[in-house]
């Protein structure tokens, strides 16, 4: 094409275009306009209220590492697929007000579900692949649907720098993750912690709901997992070997589990074999009470050679 017919553009443009052809380097390069260094970091974390140390070792990782921390305290109707268990959890709003402002918390987050669901709602956020079994297989599609939906409005309202999960929610977490991977969201996931009770029962707002009699059979599920990970540390590499391990445990509490597995933490897809990064899980029922676990182990690899 000759020069007579190229378009007529002032040359400040030509020289300032930068062509950007990633995701990243566009975001660098908005940055600075978008973000001014000294503004705060903010840190989110996400809850359903009635705290316990579970709840509490999350804010104080956001306290110490976020300049301002937002805890949202929100019972989301959309992820409960059995209307009794969403009418039974555990609230006590004025409490975890109270356990909120002791850590330093700066905004307690505490939506209306009208406000989060207004009339005429109809978006919701479906992650294939991870969700696809385990909670999926005793809860429904709508669980985690309900828990994306509700995680990807909240990280829209707060735009938090880094949001702050459980490893006791295992297959949430990698949920959220895969959520934010595939969705290029601007947040860091930053997955805590399981904070467990003196006999190894992880903790979490359902505990209060067990009688005596089942609160003593709980810390089976603990001892199973257990059970499950001793056999792949020492170099049981076949996981329903390892698994026969936990059943007896929970047998000799008198509970069955909906699952025990070892599985892939990333997919969550359980593992015919195990040869690195493994996760055990865990859940069961305790009369009306549904609770989970895990378990991440990392069983030394495998020796070429040595069987
Ligand atoms: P929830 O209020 O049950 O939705 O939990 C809010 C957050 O706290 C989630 O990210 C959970 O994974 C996390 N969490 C719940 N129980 C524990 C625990 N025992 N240890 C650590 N984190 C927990």
């Amino acid at each position: 094409m000759g020069t007579g017919t190229a378009p007529d553009i002032p040359s400040a443009h030509a020289v300032t275009l930068k062509v950007v052809r990633t995701i990243a380097e566009l975001r660098a390069e908005l940055g600075p306009g978008r973000r001014r260094s000294s503004e705060p970091s903010v840190g989110l974390v996400p809850t359903m209220g009635a705290f316990h140390e579970g709840h509490l070792s999350l804010m104080r990782r956001a306290r110490a590492a976020c300049d301002v921390v937002v805890v949202s305290l929100f019972v989301n109707p959309s992820q409960f697929n059995d209307a009794s268990d969403l009418a039974a959890y555990p609230r006590d709003e004025a409490r975890d007000r109270a356990l909120a402002a002791a850590l330093g918390i700066d905004y307690l987050f505490v939506p209306a579900p009208e406000a989060i669901y207004p009339p005429g709602f109809a978006t919701t956020v479906v992650v294939d692949g991870v969700t696809a079994g385990l909670e999926t297989a005793h809860r429904g599609p709508e669980h985690f649907r309900g828990v994306a939906t509700v995680v990807a409005k909240l990280l829209n309202i707060v735009a938090p720098d880094v949001v702050y999960f459980g490893q006791k929610d295992a297959q949430q977490a990698a949920t959220v993750k895969r959520m934010v991977r595939d969705l290029d969201m601007p947040v860091r996931v930053d997955v805590c912690p399981t904070v467990r009770g003196a006999d190894g029962l992880a903790l979490s707002s359902r505990n209060v709901l067990l009688g005596a009699e089942e609160r003593e059979r709980a810390p089976a599920l603990h001892r199973a997992l257990r059970a499950v990970a001793d056999r792949l540390l020492a170099g049981e590499r076949d996981p329903e070997r390892a698994v026969a391990a936990g059943q007896a445990e929970l047998w000799a509490a008198g509970l069955v589990a909906e699952y025990l597995l070892v599985v892939d933490p990333a997919t969550m897809v359980p593992l015919q074999r195990v040869d690195g990064e493994a996760l055990v899980v865990v859940a069961a029922r305790l009369g009306a009470v549904r609770l989970i676990d895990n378990l991440p182990v990392m069983p030394a690899p495998v020796v070429a050679g040595v069987h």
